[in-house]
């Protein structure tokens, strides 16, 4: 089997330094093993996609010399579309089989759903559902009746331990109903939910490992769960420490000093390679280097299973502080 590997960003905003940090090492990894890379673009919110924060990620990646071999707002390949927003008759499909275990119900509570859309990073504050729409019976084999005002889609989560082994932080027990209980597939405006699409064109597409921020951690155990519901085999996963700016938060699109734009008016591919590459503890000291220098260097072990990584300044004469604990 071809290991696939992928890069799903949001288009909600120029990328910054901690995107690029997952692009880097998920391309190397596909890339040392003989693998594929895609490019998804993951626009499912359609309040803050835009086109053309998607192209200028394309631009930005080419500029680093991250080549995709499937995906891209054009499109290349046989797994398309890769935009998300152009998905929605595959996802309809799945959902309807998920919803044939009997293990998904409507939820009118409003306003829970607007996140859906959106990864879950933890620093987005997300809380647990209560399961006020829930019904008694569940798992229930039966049909459950559907309200005629609008209402999200919500998936029943068992309160059992899902165990898994990630690559960077080792083996994770999550407790689904106590960490985010039961959680949307589908938006009451029809919007798709993050977890539902994630796992689909993951599993559609091929995709054999996973690699993002550590924030979704517990979104990996969400995966999990529908992978088994949908009978498909879920892809291995290495989440990685998060690039955090000097106050220690998680870089956000509005950190502009670590941004892409500002970036790449300081700095040449070479160098911001090369700071990636010593944050992820595959070069011993900071040097600018070409990816494909890192191709024979990168090994997952080497990365620190650390919460956070803080990087003070853009330029290559800072300290940066790996924190571990
Ligand atoms: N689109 C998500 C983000 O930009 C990535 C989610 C994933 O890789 O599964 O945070």
């Amino acid at each position: 089997m071809i290991p696939v590997g992928r890069f799903a960003p949001s288009p909600t905003g120029r990328m910054h330094f901690g995107n690029i940090f997952t692009a880097i090492l998920s391309w190397l990894s596909a890339r040392k093993t003989g693998g594929r890379w895609i490019l998804r673009i993951e626009d499912l919110d359609p309040q803050r996609s835009r086109i053309e924060y998607a192209r200028q990620i394309e631009a930005d990646l080419r500029w680093l010399g991250l080549d995709w071999d499937e995906g891209g707002v054009d499109g290349i390949g046989s797994h398309g579309p890769y935009m998300q927003s152009l998905r929605g008759d595959i996802y309809s499909e799945i959902l309807s089989r998920i919803e044939s275990t009997g293990l998904t119900y409507p939820c009118t509570c409003t306003r829970a759903d607007i996140m859906a859309t959106q990864a879950p990073h933890q620093s987005d504050g997300r809380v647990i559902y209560k399961g006020t729409c829930r019904p008694a019976e569940i798992p229930a084999m039966r049909p459950v009746p559907i309200p005629l005002t609008p209402h999200a889609t919500r998936i029943y989560v068992p309160d059992d331990e899902i165990t898994f082994t990630d690559i960077v932080y080792g083996r994770q027990q999550v407790n689904l109903a106590r960490s985010c209980g039961d959680f949307i597939l589908r938006r009451a405006d029809g919007a798709w939910a993050y977890q539902l699409a994630v796992v689909v064109d993951d599993a559609l597409m091929g995709v054999t490992e996973v690699v993002r921020g550590n924030d979704l951690l517990l979104s990996a155990a969400q995966q999990i769960y529908l992978y088994r519901l949908i009978g498909a085999t879920a892809p291995s996963y290495a989440h990685l420490p998060l690039i955090c700016n000097a106050d220690m938060q998680r870089l956000s699109k509005r950190d502009q000093s670590l941004s892409m734009s500002e970036l790449r008016n300081r700095h040449t591919p070479e160098e911001i390679i090369g700071r990636a590459a010593y944050l992820a503890n595959l070069i011993p000291s900071y040097s600018p280097c070409s990816l494909n220098e890192l191709v024979d260097l990168f090994d997952w072990s080497l990365i620190p299973p650390s919460p956070a990584i803080k990087m003070k300044t853009p330029d290559h004469t800072d300290h940066t502080a790996k924190i571990s604990g």
